[in-house]
């Protein structure tokens, strides 16, 4: 791939991690390389009431679903942010073959092929 199309992808990844590292930061805090949730289902005193809180339990799990998410995004992005270091990038990691720049339009972060990504991922 051409060293400017490079630039340009690296571009958009760094600018959606920085995105995506503000909305972790309003939820989350990062210890040790990992996002933990700042998120909690219990009350002040630590009691945990299931009747009381399903409410907000089904709320507490939803959000941590969308940080979860959000952390695997962000994990896609820093990937793919070493691979261009690496001179990697755009290369399938299923089958080693260039991924193409379409695909990359649309996904940046993307690791494999659609046909590669759907076939075997378990
Ligand atoms: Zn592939």
């Amino acid at each position: 791939m051409e060293r400017s199309r490079i630039t340009h992808f690296k571009e958009q990844l760094l600018k959606e991690k920085e995105q995506l590292e503000g909305d972790l930061n309003e939820s989350a805090t990062k210890d040790d390389g990992h996002w933990e949730t700042k998120r909690q289902p219990f009350d002040e005193a630590g009691r945990f009431d299931e009747e009381e809180r399903a409410d907000e339990v089904e709320e507490y799990e939803n959000e941590t679903s969308i940080d979860r998410q959000l952390e695997t995004r962000l994990e896609d992005i820093t990937g793919a942010l070493h691979k261009i270091d690496a001179d990697t990038y755009g290369i399938c990691e299923r089958c080693g073959k260039a991924i193409d720049e379409t695909r990359l339009t649309a996904n940046p972060a993307a690791h494999t092929h659609v046909h590669c990504n759907t076939a075997s991922r378990t």
